[in-house]
């Protein structure tokens, strides 16, 4: 379903992605592990279409899809998470799954006004699937790392991905919710067929 053909970005002398090539095949849950500046961010910011490759070819079922913009992407179904979490602090818990669910149908315009009464039950459906249904109205902002993590999770599968990236899905949690968290996410995963690669910079 995914794969990479020697991919290669430097940074002047840094050598971040250096002939990278894997292949994932339909629902498998893969990680890719490295220490901090290993290159996995930059990985998957070439293959999401936020970096220009140096070299090399990427491909989504087959088809290649090098420097495709991420948008497109995204309208391929395929979604991505951040190390760095990207949600909509000010906007509550279920206003930030709502307005992904308002993109994916096309309706971004319709943003705010609208997003209260509109794709309410399936909000609430993704809220419960990562379990954050009881911080509904929450602000996104005031949730604990983790949970944001939870509800950027949620977003990402607002889109109804095929593939799914999620770059450091543990990060700044502690070993019991990074191992509960993992849990979760490959239940989700193998519940929905998605194919999932994360990253992860712990060794162990
Ligand atoms: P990881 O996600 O594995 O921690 P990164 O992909 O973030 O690693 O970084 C890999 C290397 O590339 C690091 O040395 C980092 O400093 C460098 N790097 C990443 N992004 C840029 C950039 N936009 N410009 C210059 N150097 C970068
Ligand atoms: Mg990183």
């Amino acid at each position: 379903v995914f794969q990479t053909r020697d991919l290669r970005k430097h940074f002047g002398g840094v050598r971040a992605v250096d002939g990278v090539s894997i292949a994932v095949r339909q629902g498998e849950f893969r990680a890719i592990i490295g220490p901090n500046g290993a290159g996995k961010s930059t990985f998957f910011n070439l293959v999401t279409g936020l970096l220009e490759c140096d070299l090399g070819r990427v491909f989504f079922q087959g088809q290649d899809i090098t420097g495709t913009p991420p948008h497109v992407l995204y309208r391929k179904r395929i979604s991505r998470t951040f190390q760095i979490t990207s949600i909509f602090s000010d906007l509550t818990v279920q206003e930030n799954v709502q307005v992904a669910l308002l993109s994916h149908d096309r309706r971004t315009l319709d943003l705010l006004g609208r997003a209260k009464t509109m794709a309410l039950r399936r909000a609430r459906e993704l809220l419960e699937r990562v379990g954050l249904e009881a911080e509904w109205s929450r602000t996104a902002g005031v949730l604990s790392h983790g949970d944001q993590k939870r509800l950027e999770l949620a977003v990402a599968l607002a889109n109804d991905p095929r593939l799914l990236f999620l770059d450091e899905p543990t990060a700044g949690m502690a070993a019991q919710e990074r191992f509960r968290s993992i849990q979760l996410i490959h239940g989700i995963a193998k519940e929905l067929g998605l194919t999932v690669v994360f990253t992860e910079h712990d060794m162990e």
